[in-house]
């Protein structure tokens, strides 16, 4: 059930981080219960969800753009380890 991204089991530390442009919007998540309430899905898959939680907040169809990433994720190595080893053939 991986989606190929990294799962939010392997993501550093407790909570999840996550930042969302273009809204701004920020948050943090207890990783516990993000997969109980999700599963241990990738973040990639957890990002898509977390924005789309976010169009209700706007009335603009362009705003509509809204791109949830993790920071903490992007400061560590996982992301770019996995990208070389989890390469679709
Ligand atoms: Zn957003």
């Amino acid at each position: 059930m991986n989606d190929g991204g990294v799962p939010i089991s392997q993501h550093p530390g407790e909570q999840v981080i996550y930042a969302c442009t273009p809204c701004g919007r920020r948050g943090v998540y207890s990783k516990a219960k993000l997969i109980a309430e999700h599963g241990d899905i990738g973040l990639p898959r957890l990002a898509s969800i977390l924005s789309a939680a976010c169009d209700g907040r706007f009335d603009s169809p362009q705003m509509k753009l809204c791109k949830a990433y993790f920071p903490r994720l992007a400061e560590s190595s996982i992301a770019d380890s996995k990208n070389a080893n989890g390469r679709e053939p």
